[in-house]
């Protein structure tokens, strides 16, 4: 009668198995060097076999499996080696068909003792391919990181938006409210934007909104300055550090950056070409100074320019 049971050699399952299998002795000879192993480092069976683990693959062990591995056979210490935080560890490659030099595989490695009669530690060492998860990972962070960046973008002009401005106020306002810093604040208003859209078409009034956004980020000098697209035609710019009067010929800078677009308007009242209005006030806010209130009053300034027969720069009395 046949057994039920058919029957395998071991080292059969070794070599058949998805994962690198090593078993060192006591004194680091490779005793295990399974076929996938060999497949993926090209030392074959019978060069590894009886061969010194360490010798075979000279430098190019990190320092982390070293000491991993000196752990397992010196005290009989388990150890599991993510690739999150040791990428490649071994020196194991992948040949892809359309490329010429190999790419070295990224790896999770569990390095078992395993415990003689004697006492004595062998190792195993288990090694699977990481590579499609490290992938995987590394998209879900640039995708994560792109999320990000689109909260805080405006998706015509591609400065900040809105939000990114609030946030950034906030901590700005902190920080010169702690130090007793200057923070100045610009309100910016395109020029009879409305007849511009109306006279020459919404797709020629994105583009000019993108063109001015453009010619005032040029202006932004330092990594502090906060420069974003308030509303519809609207920018705001929060520089801190700035004397009231430094403020104004700031403003006027920006006035005349726009101005020189050179940006036909035959429908504005203020200039042949585009023009904007600025608004701005400085202050050294105390504690209890309320945000508000800076904005408030550059927008009143900005009220003032307009008043004032636009592309003009006022500021907050
Ligand atoms: P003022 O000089 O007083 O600022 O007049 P204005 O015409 O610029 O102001 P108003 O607020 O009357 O009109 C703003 C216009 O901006 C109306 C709106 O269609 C236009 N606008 C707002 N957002 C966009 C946009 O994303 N693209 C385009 N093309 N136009 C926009
Ligand atoms: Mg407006
Ligand atoms: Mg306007």
């Amino acid at each position: 009668m046949s057994s039920p049971v058919s029957h395998f050699e071991a080292i059969e399952v070794f070599d058949s198995i998805n994962l690198g299998l090593i078993v060192v002795d006591p004194d680091l000879k490779i005793v295990l060097w399974n076929q996938w192993m060999a497949r993926h480092s090209r030392i074959t069976q019978e060069q590894a076999l009886r061969n010194d683990f360490k010798g075979l693959l000279a430098d190019q062990l990190s320092p982390g499996f070293l000491r991993a591995l000196d752990n397992a056979l010196r005290y009989g210490l388990p150890a599991v080696m993510s690739s999150a935080l040791h990428r490649s560890p071994l020196p194991l490659f992948h040949q892809h068909e359309n490329e010429d030099a190999p790419v070295r595989m990224y790896q999770s490695i569990i390095i078992t003792p395993l415990t003689s009669a004697e006492g004595m530690h062998s190792c195993l060492i288990q090694v699977s391919d990481s590579s499609t998860s490290v992938k995987r990972e590394k998209m879900l962070m640039s995708h994560s990181e792109t999320l990000k960046r689109q909260v805080v973008t405006d998706s015509l002009t591609g400065i900040y938006n809105r939000r990114f401005f609030d946030d950034s106020y906030a901590s700005a306002l902190k920080q010169a409210k702690r130090q007793q810093s200057a923070l100045s604040l610009f309100m910016i208003d395109i020029d009879f934007f409305k007849q511009y859209n109306d006279h020459y078409g919404h797709m020629a009034g994105d583009k000019a909104l993108k063109a001015v956004a453009n010619a005032l980020g040029g202006q932004m000098m330092r990594s502090t300055d906060v420069f974003a697209r308030y509303g519809g035609e609207e920018f705001i710019i929060l520089i801190p550090g700035f004397s009231p009067e430094q403020a104004g010929l700031f403003a006027e800078k920006l006035r005349a950056c726009v101005l020189a677009l050179a940006i036909r308007h035959e429908k504005s009242l203020a200039n042949h070409y585009m023009t904007i209005s600025v608004g701005v006030d400085t202050c050294i806010p105390e504690p209890d100074f309320d945000g508000k209130l800076l904005l408030d009053r550059a927008d009143a300034a900005l009220y003032r320019a307009k008043q004032g027969g636009r592309n003009q720069v006022h500021a907050s009395v």
